[in-house]
């Protein structure tokens, strides 16, 4: 056989074999090959070969069969670009017939000849004559007589006696695996895992190291390291007497490899071939820059190699993996970095439901924040207090959350709601907490009035059932599936800290509480980029005093309110400013809609009018007259602070007071001030003004110094378009891509969720935009406002704290477009962190 034979290549070091042209299993082979390690010989055929063979041309069979010599007997396996999109099984056996039988069965035995011999049958009755799998049912599938009713059978169903030729045996095989491939069925699969339309199938024709016979005999599989955690461990199984895969199967008497001592192991039954067998493992490991499975026969002690590939691994072990090849110099740390997928970290920050546990899925929604918990199910935030009280875990179940809904958030173990998107209120919590969350479950009927939800399949579940949120993929789940707990081991520090020694952008978190900071902290935020206040306000012992300002009449009469309130944002800040230590904190002024904070309904006007002492009827006009049509767009961020600036004056002084109290027991803190929905210059102007002033008002009463950043949040249109005229008041710009989503789309963050689904799959938008930023229409704002803001100041600071900030496609597009960091929720800070460092390694390498 030539070498250089482009579609039947012998499997040799040199020979012209690419995963592009042959597939990754050939070219693996090929890998072992050059190791010396004792593979049976092989032949490739390549992704055209197989392609015409499906289309009716075979190749010259006479040529392919010549090295096996003049009693083949072989194997084929398929050889896809990627292991991963699958491809036919193996057969194996092929070229067995009577004559060949009964050489084998004075050699190997009448058992083991039967064997070989039965299962080329039964896999050429199924694979090539696709006949039913029924038809072994009534015979017995063991020795001389198994195989003889086998063969009975294949001719009868047939009505042709089974093929003895083997070059019409194998061109048989090779014909159905190539037309098996090109199968409609075989095409979606491999398409749902990322393959392309027009993916290539390499097959690889190996002579059989048989695993039966005479001395010590049988098959298995090798690994050096535990799937699951990536601990070093030698894993797998052996079974004597057995061909392909069959030690894996359940039931069989399949050993350990290493001693044991749960049973009897290869290393005991033959220590030699277990020797070879860790030797040949570790050299491909060393040399192939990857943990290997090794898939082996044993022949009458002899080991052979059949086949390597890339050890099954969780994203735990991954990163263990990944790392330790670094640490032992077998790849550069750059390359350990680009080798974890950065949104599978995900799987070690969270707990998860363990993948081999069964899951009765009662419906999907959208996967809003990762990680998995199951509880009982309450429907309101009391019930969900009062349940955490009894020590009992839970799950919130709301039509949608609001902020009175926060308390009841932090008592359950996960949140579900019905309506909602990416970034609804539900959302962004649950990130920012590390609950797990599904939203816009549409699917499930919410029937709020009895308790009680109804699944698609007509299936009810009530107040105090079990069940699962699996916010990692929007599965709800019945029951309590098995869990696999949450581990940042020392490998997750190594890779984290590899990664931040290359990264060249910024990474901080969103965080408003001090838990949030806490969070940040541990997973190393550069600072925090931004601190929504507003939840400060909805504490009980605060709230009253909240509304008692609202209902002010007088200026004099909000800020006595606002005074009370002081001494307990001071308090807050300080907190913050003493977890970050130093670290920038950047803090927006107050953002929501005054009516937020008043009650809704007529009980809750009652008790409000008992607290401020003030008729019924007052309290229920002075709520009315605060509703808005549309409050997202209404008197909310900087309009509310120019139009009741006592707000953000009680504001600004406390950022001042906690940063004069932080920076006495700690290291200096140079606070950040942002101010919401700007979209005129002279809004900044404005508070700019007033901040200055209440700045200036701070240092002379106390006698000490300190400076201040103030920004502003791009979070509309306008605001980008006119960023050259607001940059000269600012420090930096931090872009709030939530807000400008819903404001460059006209669409409701809120209410996307109900047709998010229907608009994706129909292609409107190639993706929810509040979950990818879109890079074309808001994206284009970004750039432009970046330059604009830069052109007029060019040591602007660059920021985006929406919801992208987490995502490894925005932090590529901010990276590109000059940005300075990100900010995020702090569990996704270690994924922003090491989809940065990859940006940066894939720079420097080109
Ligand atoms: C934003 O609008 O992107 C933002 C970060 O602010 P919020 O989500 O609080 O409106
Ligand atoms: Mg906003």
């Amino acid at each position: 056989m030539q070498h250089n034979d482009p579609d039947l290549t012998l499997v040799t070091p040199t020979a012209p074999i690419s995963t592009a042209t042959h597939g990754g299993r050939a070219k693996c082979l090929q890998r072992l090959a050059r190791l010396d390690l004792p593979v049976p010989l092989t032949v490739a055929l390549s992704f055209e070969a197989v392609q015409r063979i499906a289309a009716g041309e075979m190749p010259d069979m006479h040529a392919l069969m010549e090295p096996f010599g003049a009693t083949p007997l072989v194997c084929v396996r398929p050889s896809s670009e990627d292991p991963d999109w699958g491809g036919p099984g193996a057969v194996l056996n092929i070229g067995m017939n009577d004559e060949v039988y009964k050489g084998l069965r004075e050699k190997l035995g009448e058992d083991a000849a039967a064997a070989i011999y039965l299962r080329f049958v039964q896999a050429y009755a199924l694979h090539v004559a696709r006949l039913d799998p029924d038809m072994f049912d009534d015979v017995s599938l063991e020795g001389p007589d198994g195989l003889a009713d086998v063969l009975r059978a294949y001719e009868d169903e047939t009505e042709e006696p089974f093929p003895q030729d083997p070059a019409v045996q194998l061109a048989e095989v090779l014909r159905s695996m190539a037309r098996a491939w090109s199968g409609t069925t075989a095409r979606l699969l491999r398409q749902a895992k990322g393959a392309p339309v027009d993916a290539g199938l390499g097959l690889v024709v190996q002579a059989m190291a048989l695993g039966l016979g005479q001395g010590e005999c049988g098959s298995g599989v090798i690994q050096l390291v535990n799937s699951q955690t990536g601990h070093k461990q030698i894993t797998g199984r052996y079974l004597s007497q057995s061909q392909g895969r069959d030690a894996l199967q359940r039931g069989t008497n399949a050993l350990y490899l290493e001693r044991d001592s749960r049973g009897p192991s290869l290393e005991e039954l033959a220590p030699e071939a277990f020797e070879a067998l860790k030797a040949h493992t570790a050299l491909m490991r060393q040399r192939l820059r990857e943990e290997m499975q090794a898939e082996f026969t044993i022949q009458n002690g002899q080991v052979h190699i059949l086949d390597g590939v890339r050890v099954q691994r969780s994203a735990r072990a991954a990163v263990r993996i990944a790392v330790a090849l670094a640490e032992e110099g077998i790849i550069p740390r750059d390359e350990a970095l680009l080798r974890i997928e950065p949104r599978a970290l995900n799987e070690l920050l969270h707990r998860q439901i363990d993948p081999s546990a069964p899951r009765d899925r009662l419906a999907r929604g959208i996967a809003a924040s990762p990680g998995a918990a199951s509880g009982r199910l309450v429907f309101t935030a009391a019930e969900a207090q009062a349940s955490a009280a009894r020590g009992e875990p839970c799950i919130l179940v709301r039509r949608e959350t609001s902020p009175e809904d926060i308390r009841g958030m932090h008592a359950a173990v996960a949140v579900l709601t019905e309506r909602g998107g990416m970034t609804s209120h539900a959302a962004v919590i649950g990130r920012g907490l590390g609950l797990p969350c599904v939203v816009g479950a549409s699917d499930i009927k919410f029937n709020l009035r009895k308790n009680a939800l109804t699944a698609p399949d007509g299936r009810e579940f009530r107040a105090g059932d079990i069940l699962t949120i699996d916010g990692t993929n929007g599965d709800v789940l019945v029951g309590e599936p098995a869990m696999l707990e949450a581990t940042q081991d020392d490998a997750f520090q190594t890779l984290m800290q590899w990664a931040d020694d290359v990264r060249d952008i910024g990474v901080r978190a969103n965080a408003d509480t001090p838990a949030d900071a806490q969070t940040a902290r541990n997973f190393k935020a550069q600072g925090i980029g931004l601190c929504r206040t507003e939840h400060m306000f909805f504490e009980a012992d605060r709230l009253t005093v909240m509304r008692e300002m609202i209902f002010a009449d007088a200026s004099k009469d909000r800020r006595a309110a606002l005074d009370r309130l002081l001494p307990m944002q001071r308090a807050d800040f300080a907190e913050l400013f003493r977890i970050m230590q130093g670290q920038p904190v950047c803090i927006r002024l107050f953002d929501p809609p005054l009516h937020e904070f008043l009650p809704h309904d007529r009980a809750g006007h009652r008790e409000l009018a008992e607290a401020l002492d003030l008729p019924l009827s007052d309290v229920t006009r002075r709520c009315e007259a605060l509703a808005e049509y549309n409050p997202m767009l209404g008197m909310r961020g900087v309009r509310l602070g120019i139009t009741v600036p006592e707000i953000y004056d009680m504001q600004a002084r406390a950022i001042f007071e906690a940063t004069i109290l932080a920076s006495r027991d700690g290291d200096p803190v140079v606070p950040e001030i942002m101010i919401p929905l700007v979209s005129a210059k002279r809004e900044v102007e404005l508070v700019k003004t007033r901040v200055d002033a209440v700045a200036a008002a701070v240092r002379n009463e106390s006698g000490v110094s300190f400076t201040y950043r103030l920004g502003v949040m791009v979070e509309t249109p306008r605001a980008a378009l006119r960023a050259g005229e607001i940059a000269p008041y600012t420090s930096f710009l931090s872009f709030g891509t939530n807000d400008l989503t819903q404001m460059t789309y006209g669409l409701s963050r809120d209410d996307a969720g109900r047709f998010m689904s229907t608009y994706v799959q129909q292609g409107v938008f190639p993706e929810d935009p509040f979950h990818t930023l879109d890079q074309d229409g808001v994206g284009e704002l970004l750039q432009i406002a970046a330059k604009r803001g830069r052109d007029a100041s060019p040591n602007l600071v660059l920021s985006i704290c929406g919801e992208h900030g987490g995502s490894p496609e925005s932090i590529a597009f901010c990276r590109d477009a000059g940005f300075n960091y990100v900010s995020c929720s702090p569990f996704r800070v270690p994924v922003a962190r090491l989809a940065a460092a990859q940006l940066a390694v894939r720079d420097k390498t080109g």
